[in-house]
């Protein structure tokens, strides 16, 4: 298979950071990765609404990515607690993180919001990030393939081709992610980011469906992070608590990327 022009790593800091702390922790990473080429490497941060524009005063898009963790799918409106994707241009970022297992499973997002907020990104030239996972119970049921198939097909119904060429999409099983999840086994990740290639390729066509850069998410550690890396549908790695403190995250980065360079 063609391989991917860059590895993608990122991570999202949740309700975690203030905005002086995700002042902090960018220019800590930028200082901390500043010698490592972005020729092969796409380094993304997805900070709090709050610190998006201070963020982005601090590190130039070509050394770190920003992007938001949720968006509103109309431009403006009556939509209170919302914010739109004006907005989020506005602060200076152009990536959009949709349907994160914690909006889908604690705030109740449904796969048609989910759809409706990729078509708005995309309309505004934001980069969504979607993400899907299957739940601890359907695995146990067997439902896991069933579960990407179907938010694949709804969240990205309707996109043409060269639409969903801009996607990138984050395999998040909810049994893995944050305290107390179970990283995925990388035969397994694998396997799944398999499902989700074939459902792309079979959706838009296998080469735009090839193009679009699959990220493993789910306690991701400096330990678990080589050996993913290293999978054939594998693009990359989106990364919660291993990566919130800057040198972590560049010892990560520092690992993955000569090996993913060389797979
Ligand atoms: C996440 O919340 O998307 C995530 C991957 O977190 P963690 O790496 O902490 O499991």
């Amino acid at each position: 298979m063609e391989k991917q022009k860059k590895l993608y790593l990122g991570t999202n800091t949740k309700m975690y950071k203030t905005i002086a702390q995700t002042q902090k922790f960018l220019t800590r990473l930028r200082e901390e990765t500043e010698d490592i080429s972005r020729e092969k490497l796409e380094l993304f941060v997805i900070p709090s609404y709050t610190a998006l524009y201070h963020a982005r005063q601090c590190v130039q898009p070509h050394e770190i990515r920003l992007g938001a963790q949720n968006m509103g799918w109309e431009d403006t409106g009556q939509f209170s607690g919302e914010i739109s994707p004006l907005m989020i241009r506005e602060t200076g970022a152009d990536l959009v993180m949709i349907g994160h297992s914690e909006r889908r499973h604690v705030l109740l997002e449904t796969d048609e919001m989910e759809r409706k907020k990729v078509a708005c990104a995309l309309r505004h030239n934001l980069t969504p990030l979607l993400c899907v996972g299957e739940t601890e119970e359907e695995k146990r049921l067997g439902l896991s393939d069933e579960r990407l198939r179907t938010q694949l097909k709804a969240g990205l119904y309707g996109l043409a081709p060269e639409e969903a060429a801009k996607l990138w999409i984050a395999y998040e099983p909810v049994w893995a992610i944050g305290v107390g999840g179970t990283p995925a086994s990388k035969e397994y990740a694998e396997e799944k980011h398999g499902v989700i290639r074939r459902c792309v390729e079979e959706l838009f066509g296998k080469e735009t469906g090839r193009k679009i850069p699959l990220l493993y998410g789910g306690s991701v550690h400096g330990e678990n992070a080589p050996e993913l890396i290293q999978r054939e549908n594998i693009d990359g790695l989106f990364i919660g608590r291993a990566a919130w403190q800057a040198e972590s995250f560049a010892s990560i980065i520092r690992t993955v990327l000569p090996l993913w360079i060389r797979r």
